[in-house]
């Protein structure tokens, strides 16, 4: 028995030392109370726990529960294990997902008082706190009494509820009434002076009222409003009626010692109120009485009033109208509502009062909570969201008099029950479940700001936070959540305002004036934004990358059939190679209108290390990015890299790759073909349509909108100084650019220990760019075996101007004082210095912001060496090659080296111009298509400009297949087969008929972005080539570039090919047909035709193009498994237009147009091609003559006679381009000399090659058109001669 009793006194040591050390000193009016009465709480403490002491549990101080206790846990001095069980076993009924609170054994006392101490002095703000000397928590109580006030107390059953985030404290939960460990004070007997409440008149007359006059009125609560802080002041109203009428009077608390009545308040509870004085709203003249310094509540009790003038008939009678409804009876209501309401009418909102338990928390600083899995409160027009304490899963609410909004949003899922200032929500009871607190913003919350400033009703209100919560998501991770949504107290808006006010003000533009609350409060009638609202269809998302981008895909998908690709005059002539390879690549082009709702585009802008391609990113995934400038000026905005941009106008391009297997164009109905899908995704935008949400390191791109300095690349233009001005540019301050020469030493690879802040720069232009290559180069530094594989790298000719300068710290500067040197020094002692600067490694990711033409400079932080440019140089040649000056020092681009972009040649002013002196001959020669196209061109690299007609994805010639590393195929080139080369068809203008072929092998197209019909690009240093049919053409080499001009024409959002009016073509003549010309645009002319010459028509094997006859192919060895035949046409034909003489060359369809067949005729035709495989005509061959036919072959007799029938000879209209290929039909032996007949004389006479020709179209010619064109034809030629 001794050890008990010793484990008794040792527990009683504890408790007494740690009672000294935390109970607090009971401030007493005026008297010293004595010191904590220890036996008090331990006599408390045994008679809590039915006579024992409760050796098993521990004191905890404020102090340690607030910073030891990080998971929400309770405590029952009184309850047994079972109790305790049964309890939490309740709780989790609820929720299951979520566990109970577990149990500790702690022992709680302190002191409840309603103000913690700043060091202002006493901080009230409504709330309610339990202190000790170690520390002070707010609590939550159901359940308080004014008198307990600064009273010590024991709580014999708790719940702490600490922070998710720990870096301030959470909060208790009372879940018993505590226990005082004095005994309470005495209430006073009787009040003085007691007046009924017939207060009323002295509010509603004019008549003026004595100030100083002290009123106490009685009455019961029919409402309460929820505590409001504004102008730095805490208060609510509270309204009493009278027992003997209706009539109700406001009472305004605003004494901050009377803010915790709002916590002993309970509706249709009668109190007495004293010390009231009448008042009256500056604004309105609203009278209210209004609580004084003096001004005492008391609970209104019959006997202790001297006067009792009541009908006792009024008491127990509920003033309130409103009937409790659960949640299956509001969502069962109003779902038969449904049907009858039109989304697009203003509805009225019911109110009715509601019970029900929280099953989430859908957003805390929102304060909107999901409860009953059913219904979402919205505490938002309550202002303070009643501080969410207690408000966590698992607890319940009575909401009284609260308004019902059915689908205020379409997207929004849930009823909403609206809480407006007339609304009271109260706690029944706490949760039993471990979650954490989540506190709402006490400042800066965006969604309570934006709510009041636009005064939003519950349907925009929702909207805006399902973008805010959006925003958050997407981009907390880059900028912190505080960087993004701090609001506008701060000096200037956050991204995530600006992104939501230009929405907001649309969809607000009518908005009212500022929220009146205290008319919402004290109107007689009901007045609040939640009477009424419009349901919302939202008007614009912004929904993460990846879900964008699978929104896209679908889109893309969706409805799409291969044989939207082809047309099928085309694809029924095509062989399975070509028939697939020509489905392999297709594009679709959405618009933010292309989804409903609109799409707005949001993504932090930064490079890919892998592809060097500018992208948007957010947390879900990055898009790659095209940007341009209207004026057609390239990309160089290096101060954006970092930068959170919106776009709202862009094109989203969708790329398509299909591996299919389709046998014939017959087959292309059957998807079962389609063996492989992928697509990729990327946007392109104009940079004026970029709004700059957030720059990096605090800047702000005031003047980007203004597109200020995108003009500038324009000639002429104002000059530097418009550029300059933006902030971008205010980076650097000049400062003596002496070298410190003792910091050399400490100065290498462009960074140094002590460097400080200074940094160095040079400044330097760029004259030619490279493509983006995998290349072998080796560094010194890097001969570790690392260095050895490819990598992806590429390199800029540029030239310096001037000396590297030495910077003090990042500051501003308003020139740039390099060419201010030139033009002091005029051009003497200027030498052009020349290098190849080598982007690699991390420095690729200057590769989209670097131009030929534009003025860059380096910046090395934290250097002060200025010869760090020139150590690093490397001979680009072996040394022994080094004495031809004219060979650039190759500097290789170290990693933490800062480009930024100064300006554009053009655009320098001119005082800066010696400068451009130097420059002279550096430009970069431009090309025209029809200069590169001609004859006389010399060049083999060449540059141009030009719009793209077309692109096709064609066979690459064999000689050009390029070797690619495995593991280096990247995502997209892999996307295409390897063995693809592009051909695009560029024009001058679209309305030109030149066209230039390009070719690029689909290796390159990994780093090539926007080439896509209608965008105009300029290619940079493409290889001319001509072909064996001296045709000129280009390749896209390795030293190649591409920049984008502009976009393409906006178009359609679902088609995958915008339609493009064909130009008309130009009517011509063939004697003025050039022989030898290098590019025909497409023509045409009236002409007759004289005969045609051969005729083949012939069914092929759809793989091996062997003659395919009787459903087989006629191949043996090997046999070919092809059970597809594919009909082909062609035919050569002589014209002549009075002028000249030519071979027109038709093919497939034009082969029927040529012979006058209908389409029904010419199916029939073919069809009966087939039995025999192909069938071939020549003219002048006689019957039986060396025939290819049996003679009892019909179709063969048919077609003879057909093409010697007079009636094919007849005028026709016919589109052409030159035909620059020979084709597979043997041509007639050439006719140098020809034989005239004029009566009886005969000539004979040298003619002129015919020039052959390619038909593009034939048209029959009605007999009014061939006069009118003849007899225009007619003044023309007279009109030559
Ligand atoms: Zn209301
Ligand atoms: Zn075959």
């Amino acid at each position: 028995m001794a050890e008990p009793a010793a484990a008794e006194q040792r527990w009683l040591q504890a408790a007494r030392d740690f009672l000294r050390r935390t109970l607090p000193a009971l401030e007493g009016p005026g008297e010293s109370e004595p010191p904590p009465p220890l036996d008090a709480v331990l006599q408390c403490l045994r008679k809590a726990s039915g006579g024992d002491l409760p050796l098993g549990y521990s004191f905890v101080s404020i102090s340690d529960l607030q910073h030891q206790q990080c998971t929400p846990c309770c405590s029952h001095l009184t309850w047994s294990t079972n109790e305790f069980k049964e309890w939490a076993h309740q709780g989790q009924g609820s929720l299951p997902t979520h566990s109970a609170l577990p149990r500790t054994y702690l022992i709680l006392v302190g002191c409840l008082t309603k103000g913690r101490q700043d060091n202002k002095g006493e901080l009230v703000d409504g709330c309610l706190y339990v202190k000790d000397n170690t520390g002070i928590i707010p609590c939550e109580l159901l359940h308080f009494e004014l008198e307990w006030m600064e009273s010590l107390f024991l709580f014999p059953s708790w719940s702490y509820i600490p922070q998710r985030d720990e870096s301030t404290t959470g909060y208790l939960e009372i879940l018993m009434d505590p226990v005082p460990v004095n005994p309470p004070k005495e209430v006073p007997d009787s009040i003085p002076v007691t007046y009924p409440a017939s207060a009323e008149p002295l509010l509603t007359s004019r008549i003026p009222c004595k100030k100083k006059s002290n009123l106490t009125v009685a009455g019961e609560l029919t409402r309460l409003g929820p505590l409001l802080h504004i102008h730095h002041k805490t208060f609510f109203f509270l309204f009493l009626e009278c027992f003997i009428s209706a009539i109700c009077v406001p009472v305004l608390v605003q004494k901050p010692k009377q803010l915790a009545w709002h916590h002993i308040l309970q509706l249709s509870h009668r109190y007495t109120i004293t010390g009231l004085t009448v008042s009256s709203l500056k604004k309105t003249g609203q009278r209210m009485f209004v609580t004084g310094v003096s001004s005492c509540i008391l609970p209104y009790c019959p006997e202790k009033v001297r006067k009792q003038p009541l009908d006792s008939s009024f008491q127990g009678e509920s003033t309130q109208s409103f009937s409790l409804e659960s949640a299956e009876q509001l969502s069962d209501s109003l779902e038969l509502g449904v049907e009858k309401e039109r989304p697009t009418s203003t509805k009225k909102s019911k109110v009715v009062s509601y019970v029900g338990t929280v099953t989430k928390i859908l957003n805390v600083q929102a304060g909107l909570y999901l409860l009953d899995d059913k219904v979402c409160l919205c505490l938002a027009y309550q202002q303070l969201l009643n501080s969410a304490r207690g408000l966590r899963p698992g607890a319940c609410l009575e909401l009284i008099g609260v308004h019902v909004l059915q689908k205020p949003l379409v997207s929004f899922p849930f009823i909403v029950l609206g809480a407006c200032l007339r609304s009271n929500i109260k706690l029944k009871s706490f949760s039993r479940l471990s979650t954490h607190y989540q506190p709402p913003a006490s400042s800066g919350n965006l969604y309570l700001q934006l709510l009041f400033r636009y005064n939003l009703g519950v349907p925009a209100y929702l909207w805006l936070v399902s973008l805010l919560e959006m925003f958050e998501e997407r981009f907390s991770c880059f900028f912190g959540r505080l960087r993004l949504l701090l609001g506008s107290r701060h000096r200037s808006p956050g991204a995530a305002e600006k992104f939501l006010d230009p929405l907001l003000q649309a969809v607000v533009p009518d908005r009212e004036q500022a929220r009146d609350i205290y008319n919402e409060i004290l109107a007689k009638i009901h007045q609040c934004p939640l009477q009424e609202y419009l349901p919302l269809n939202p008007p614009c998302q912004a929904p993460s990358l990846s879900a964008l981008c699978h929104l896209a895909e679908q889109k893309s998908w969706e409805g799409f059939s291969p044989s939207q690709l082809l047309s099928p005059l085309e694809a029924q002539h095509m062989g399975t190679q070509e028939l697939n390879r020509r489905l392999a690549w297709s594009y679709c082009t959405l618009s933010a209108e292309s989804f409903q709702p609109r799409l707005i585009l949001l993504g932090v802008l930064r490079v890919s290390s892998r592809s060097s391609s500018l992208q948007l990113q957010d947390k879900s995934r990055t898009l790659t990015c095209v940007i341009s400038h209207k004026d057609g000026s390239p990309f160089a905005h290096t101060a954006l890299k970092g930068s959170l941009l919106q776009v709202e106008n862009y094109q989203l391009i969708v790329e398509r790759f299909l591996q299919t297997d389709f046998p014939s164009w017959e087959h292309l109905a059957n998807l079962e073909y389609v063996r492989e899908k992928k697509n990729s995704v990327y946007v392109q935008f104009y940079f004026e349509d970029v709004q700059v949400l957030h720059g990096t390191e605090g800047q702000i791109q005031k003047g980007l909108r203004n597109g200020n300095s995108s003009s500038l690349r324009k000639k002429g233009d104002g000059g530097l100084t418009s550029e300059l001005e933006s902030p971008e540019a205010k980076l650097l301050k000049l400062e003596d650019p002496k070298p410190d020469t003792q910091r050399d030493e400490n100065c290498q690879r462009g960074q140094s220990s002590i460097g400080g802040t200074s940094c160095v720069s040079r400044l330097f232009i760029v004259t030619q760019k490279e493509g983006l290559m995998l290349r072998n180069y080796q560094l010194p530094r890097e001969e570790d075996g690392k260095g050895r594989e490819l990598q992806y790298s590429f390199q800029a000719i540029v030239l310096w101007l001037g000396r590297p300068r030495l910077w003090s710290h990042l500051g501003e500067t308003d020139n740039l004082p390099e060419l201010e040197e030139y033009s002091h020094d005029g051009e003497e002692g200027i030498t052009r210095q020349e290098a190849l600067l080598l982007f690699m490694g991390k420095s690729v990711r200057w590769f989209p912001f670097l131009h030929p033409d534009g003025l860059y400079r380096f910046i090395v932080h934290r250097c002060s060496d200025l010869e760090v440019f020139d150590k690093l140089c490397l001979p680009s040649v072996p040394p022994k090659f080094l004495s031809r000056s004219s060979c650039p020092l190759c500097l290789p681009v170290q990693d933490t080296w800062h480009l930024k972009h100064e300006t554009w040649i053009s655009s320098l002013t001119e005082h800066q111009l010696a400068a451009k002196s130097v420059l002279a001959d550096m430009d970069q020669r431009i090309s025209s298509i029809p200069e590169v196209l001609s004859n006389s061109f010399t060049g083999s690299l060449v540059s141009f400009a030009g719009e793209i007609v077309d692109r096709t994805l064609c066979a690459s010639p064999r000689n050009e297949k390029l070797c690619v590393p495995v593991g280096l195929q990247k995502q997209r080139g892999r996307l295409l087969a390897s063995d693809h080369s592009v051909k695009l068809s560029v024009s001058v203008a679209s309305d030109s008929h030149v066209l230039m072929d390009i070719y690029i092998a689909s290796t390159y197209l990994q780093h090539l972005w926007g080439l896509l019909p209608g965008a105009k690009i300029l290619f940079q240093n493409l290889e001319r080539r001509i072909s064996r049919f001296h045709n000129v053409y280009c390749t896209y080499i390795a030293s190649s570039c591409v920049s984008i001009i502009s976009l393409p024409a906006s178009c359609l959002p679902f088609s995958s090919r915008p339609a493009r009016e064909a130009p008309l073509p130009s009517f011509m003549f063939l004697s003025s047909l050039q022989p030898h010309l290098q590019s025909l645009p497409r023509a045409q002319i009236l002409c007759h035709l004289s005969c045609v010459l051969v005729l083949s028509l012939q069914w092929v094997c759809s793989l091996c193009s062997s003659i395919f006859k009787e459903g087989r192919c006629t191949r043996h060895s090997p046999a070919c498994p092809s059970h597809t035949g594919v009909r082909q046409a062609s035919a050569r034909v002589l014209v002549e237009d009075g002028t000249g003489e030519a071979l027109v060359l038709c093919r497939n369809q034009h082969v029927a147009a040529m012979l006058g067949l209908s389409l029904l005729e010419w199916e029939a035709l073919l069809k009966c091609v087939q039995r025999r495989g192909s069938v071939l005509i020549q003219h002048g061959e006689a019957t039986g003559m060396g025939c290819a036919e049996e003679p009892e072959d019909l179709v063969a007799c048919y077609l003879r006679s057909l093409c010697r029938s007079p009636l094919i000879c007849r005028p026709i209209l016919l589109d052409f381009s030159l035909d620059r290929k020979p084709s597979r039909i043997l041509e007639p032996a050439p006719l140098p000399l020809r034989n005239f007949r004029c009566s009886e004389v005969e000539f004979v006479s040298q003619m002129r090659p015919r020039p052959s020709l390619l038909c593009l179209n034939v048209e029959e010619v009605k007999h009014h058109i061939l006069s009118y064109l003849n007899s225009k034809r007619i003044s023309r030629t007279s009109s030559c001669c």
